[in-house]
């Protein structure tokens, strides 16, 4: 049996970890490195697309009331008067005037005083000052006026008149494409559009790893709804829905909670909005949003394009503005937790120590690993490269032939590989050879003939 302990240091662990064993790596680092930008390695790219995988499965594949898009990152900038992001997409930013570190003043201000005071720059500003809020970073209290940044990064492009910006969400490329989906997809309402892509947003303060970026990937769908129909069973099984997606990341369920944002607060718009919170190492923090958006989004499209996006429900001669529900999923944040749940540090019955991520089998960014018994006998190399070249057809694979079996074991574990693959002398008589589970680190004999068949069955 294996004894689990306990982790102190988890994050500085997983960031390191990750640069060790090509998960993530800190991206232009031959530069001088680029603030808060990271690469997905090798590994990391693998577990990021069998999240996103499992994801549009869930969302897209297993349902017959969605569908799926791809929309650009660089759209036209109407679209961003007018869903509000031009003139409100906002966050409030003040300088320490003594070491000039730039902070969220609304951040500041809450840490040091409990007072929520989002959006009232003015208000924040006193309470800086007469109430001496001291700069988390040189202890003194000197600071400028709290003022507004816009989130989002402006560029320039060829042929177009004006600013383009890079989207600071996904949810715009969705709504944009509302009427060709209902024109050219036999959806009905209630139907959802859903997309994974790429968002950038100019944090005031980024950090916390791959949990705050400017740019990072969004999983989101926007659900059309009847808005003279109940909503409110809808966001619950939406609310349900990230929640057990949460958990199919590996997440506890006590590590979870939902916030929901207090009606005073809302957007005139919204019915109601949750977040789903992790219990992340630096406390709880947004994972998933979720939304009740009215129609707000469909009717300022529409306004501002002059193009009618409604929809018309012929079997009771309607015809509506549906209202949407929108559930987000943070890619980067997901990947962050799959990794934080899977790392363990096990002390071994024979007093040694390994290092596992305990992804869940589906997620593992290597499914199965192939090793011959010797590096040096050219018959079994022989039959393990047969064996990985059949197996990698269906899934991801390994071969390593690289030093002795316990580290070839270790080097798997650490990556978090379901299952190592052992051909040994036994196999060129038997045809089976032996399988070890990362978990329980058994070990049984398997013919090579069902090594496919144990893998699809194990793998789920
Ligand atoms: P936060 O309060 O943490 O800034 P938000 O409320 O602005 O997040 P949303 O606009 O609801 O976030 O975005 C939807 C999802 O996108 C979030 O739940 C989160 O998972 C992800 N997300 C938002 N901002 C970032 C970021 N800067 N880096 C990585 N992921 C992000």
């Amino acid at each position: 049996m294996t004894e689990e302990k306990k982790d102190d240091n988890l994050m500085e662990k997983i960031v390191s970890f990750c640069k060790r064993r090509g998960f993530v790596f800190p991206s232009s680092e031959i530069y001088g490195g680029f603030a808060n930008s990271y690469s997905y390695g090798p590994y990391g790219t693998q577990l990021k697309n069998n999240i996103k995988k499992l994801w549009w499965k869930k969302v897209v594949q297993e349902r017959m009331d969605i569908v799926g898009i791809d929309g650009p990152i660089m759209l036209n900038s109407k679209l961003w008067e007018a869903s509000g992001h031009t003139s409100g997409f906002n966050d409030a930013m003040v300088d320490c005037k003594k070491c000039k570190k730039r902070f969220r003043a609304d951040h500041i201000v809450e840490e040091a005083t409990g007072k929520d005071l989002e959006g009232q720059l003015e208000a924040m500003t006193k309470v800086l000052k007469e109430e001496k809020v001291k700069c988390p970073e040189c202890g003194e209290s000197d600071w400028t006026n709290v003022r507004e940044m816009n989130m989002m990064f402006k560029t320039e492009m060829n042929g177009y008149y004006g600013d383009v910006y890079l989207r600071p969400e996904t949810a715009g490329a969705i709504f944009i494409e509302f009427k060709n989906i209902i024109d050219s997809m036999r959806v009905k309402v209630p139907f959802g559009i859903a997309q994974i892509g790429k968002a950038f947003r100019n944090e005031i303060v980024a950090g916390n790893f791959i949990f705050r970026l400017r740019e990072f990937e969004q999983m989101e769908i926007e659900y059309f709804i009847d808005p003279e129909k109940d909503w409110e069973t809808i966001f619950e099984n939406w609310t349900i829905f990230q929640e057990e997606f949460a958990m199919a990341l590996g997440a506890k369920k006590e590590d979870l909670r939902r916030y929901e944002h207090a009606k005073e607060k809302l957007s005139h718009y919204s019915r109601k909005t949750v977040d789903i919170e992790y219990r992340f190492p630096f406390g709880f923090g947004e994972l998933f949003g979720l939304a009740h958006r009215g129609d707000f989004d469909l009717s300022q499209h529409a306004k501002f394009s002059g193009k009618k996006l409604e929809y018309f429900d012929a079997e009771n001669n309607r015809r509506f503005i549906p209202h949407v529900i929108e559930p987000t999923f943070g890619l980067d944040r997901s990947i962050l937790l799959a990794l934080l749940a899977a790392y363990r540090e096990e002390k071994l019955e024979d007093d040694s120590e390994r290092v596992v991520m305990k992804f869940p089998k589906y997620l593992a960014p290597i499914k199965a690993a192939i090793f011959p018994l010797l590096k040096n006998k050219p018959e079994l190399v022989a039959k393990a490269k047969e064996i990985y070249n059949s197996l990698k057809m269906e899934f991801m694979c390994e071969f390593d032939d690289n030093g002795n079996i316990g580290k070839r074991y270790r080097r798997q574990d650490e990556i978090g590989t379901p299952y190592c693959i052992t051909v040994d002398f036994e196999t060129l008589e038997d045809g089976a050879v032996t399988v070890r589970d990362r978990d329980t680190m058994e070990q049984k004999r398997i013919k090579i003939e069902e090594l496919n068949s144990f893998l699809k069955e194990n793998l789920k």
